[in-house]
């Protein structure tokens, strides 16, 4: 078989050159890191779980007209992407205080925000993703003022449809981060969700029990982080069933 282009490759997905021009396949791997990747490990079969996942997610997003850069799933680890310029920004909207908000500001991990919250951080891993406002994103050219609106309106797209999907199965969607893309189409651009949405992006509690269902469970050794993800899957419908019920004998 013909050795693809690799063009990018980082701490949890490996980017390829697609078939077709402007399409990227986007390849999940199990490595997962944390606190800016000083915690790190290999995690058997979080990679697939990501690439059913993130395809359940933007498919749904297609489906109620929030474009995104979803072409189709290839295989178990891999998807066909639209290749797109990444806006250097991670949109982070939350609905509970938790994490770095918690942290900043010392509101109990938990409360309930009086309105979803969305925050702009600098993707540069070296300065480890600073929190910036949009003072600084018009001030430095990272996107103008359009893009602000529109990557705005995105993003709370994004979170009412995340939140519904996850009440419906009984999981609070506590926060996430998206990133936007930036495609051009003739003498147009548009923007559009891209990288991936998935248990590593998001915070997923449990309703009843506020059990942790995400990344967290690694950042903060709370268990198994397959375990996790496999049953925010079940939950869904995502995980073929076979993968989820043990094999019962019929006399
Ligand atoms: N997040 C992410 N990638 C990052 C930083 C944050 O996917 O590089 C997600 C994180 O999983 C959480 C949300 O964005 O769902 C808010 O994260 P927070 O700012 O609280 O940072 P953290 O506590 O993860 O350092």
């Amino acid at each position: 078989m013909a050795r693809r282009k690799k063009i990018y490759e980082g701490k949890a997905k490996i980017l390829y050159e697609g078939p077709e021009p402007g399409t990227i396949v986007q390849y999940f791997k199990d490595d997962a890191t944390a606190f800016n990747a000083e915690k790190k490990d290999v995690i058997d079969g979080k990679g697939v779980l990501n690439n059913r996942l993130s395809e359940f997610f933007m498919t749904g997003l297609t489906q109620i007209g929030v474009p995104n850069h979803f072409i189709r799933r290839l295989n178990m680890r891999e998807q066909l992407v639209r290749n797109c310029e990444i806006v250097p920004l991670e949109v982070i909207v939350r609905n509970y205080s938790a994490g770095s908000m918690s942290k900043r500001l010392g509101i109990a991990e938990g409360t309930q925000l009086p309105r979803p919250i969305v925050e702009y951080c600098y993707k540069d891993d070296a300065l480890g993703d600073p929190l910036v406002t949009e003072e600084h994103i018009a001030a430095f050219g990272w996107a103008s003022q359009q893009d602000m609106d529109d990557i705005l309106s995105l993003a709370l797209r994004v979170n009412d449809f995340m939140s519904g999907v996850m009440l419906a199965v009984g999981i609070r969607l506590v926060d996430f981060k998206i990133e936007i893309g930036r495609v051009y189409e003739g003498d147009f651009q548009r923007l559009i969700v891209a990288d991936e949405i998935s248990p590593d992006s998001c915070r997923l509690w449990d309703i009843e029990t506020g059990q942790k269902l995400d990344k967290d469970v690694f950042r903060r050794d709370l268990g198994s982080l397959t375990d996790a993800y496999s049953e925010v899957a079940r939950r869904l419908g995502v995980l073929p069933k076979s993968n989820v019920t043990k094999p019962t004998l019929i006399n």
